[in-house]
């Protein structure tokens, strides 16, 4: 059984067993901004529906951290509510963006739900930066940098110290790199940092909630990463030895090399 936890003043998480994901539920006024939308409509239904035990908000806004499937395939059922999200995580959510592909490649066994899922990109979009309102409160979206994908976005939130991060760090598993940028990645996690005091509470996209000492953490094993990557590429140090070396456990080191490795030849972005 899952509950929301008010991690901040009006800041509630859901943590949900399918994929270890966190939901964000921003409150004021008995209204509610919604942050990401699970994978399928029966997944985002059971948000709506677990919105009742924090007082039935009405959904003013929502918004995607990335373009993924897992965050931003419910979309549709919390229309006719504005969708925020980064211009790139549009671009990655509509057709020929990969994400239907990516979803029937991840969880075969839910290819009928997600077959039924239209898509239906963020409509609400920025750059750089911007700021949503809910209630009487405001809720600060930022794009630091390419990291997980080329669209990660931050939240800070009016009146709470919380900093949700999306996927551009996990808690308690290695991220995925699959449509990452590697060498980019440090940096945008540094950004993420300075963003945190000793006090703010850190979401992540998927696990547990967690605070500045996570942030450092997961700086260094992002940097790690790129370090030995770059060690490879100049000759110094082979695959193996590299997996070994790796901040990340054996089991998934090499996705991280790999996409750092294809960075540093020029074969992404
Ligand atoms: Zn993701």
């Amino acid at each position: 059984m899952t509950t929301w936890t008010e991690v901040a003043d009006g800041v509630f998480v859901r943590r949900y067993r399918f994929f270890d994901q966190n939901i964000v539920a921003v409150m004021d006024r008995g209204e509610a901004l919604v942050v990401d939308t699970r994978s399928t409509y029966a997944q985002a239904r059971e948000i709506l529906s677990d919105l009742r035990e924090i007082g039935s908000p009405r959904v003013a806004a929502v918004v995607n951290t990335h373009g993924h499937f897992d965050h931003a395939f419910g979309n549709r059922m919390f229309r006719p509510a504005p969708i925020w999200g980064h211009e790139r995580a549009a671009a990655m959510l509509g057709p020929g963006g990969g994400q239907r592909e990516h979803a029937a490649a991840e969880v075969p066994k839910l290819a009928d739900e997600l077959a039924e899922v239209e898509l239906d990109p963020p409509d609400r979009l920025f750059t750089d930066s911007t700021s949503v309102e809910v209630g009487g409160r405001r809720v600060h979206l930022a794009f630091l940098g390419r990291g997980h994908t080329d669209n990660d976005i931050v939240l800070s939130v009016e009146g709470a110290d919380v900093l949700v991060v999306g996927d551009l760090l996990e808690n308690g598993a290695t991220p995925y790199f699959g449509d990452g940028f590697p060498l980019d990645w440090p940096a945008t996690a540094e950004a993420v940092l300075a963003r945190t005091s000793d006090r703010t509470v850190v979401v992540p996209g998927h696990g547990d909630h967690a605070g500045r000492a996570f942030v450092e953490r997961s700086v260094a094993e992002v940097t790690a990463n790129a370090a030995l990557a770059g060690r490879i590429h100049a000759g110094g140090l082979d695959l193996a030895a590299a997996i070994a070396l790796s901040p990340y456990p054996p089991g998934s080191a090499l996705e991280p090399l790999e996409r750092a490795l294809a960075q540093l030849r020029g074969a992404i972005g």
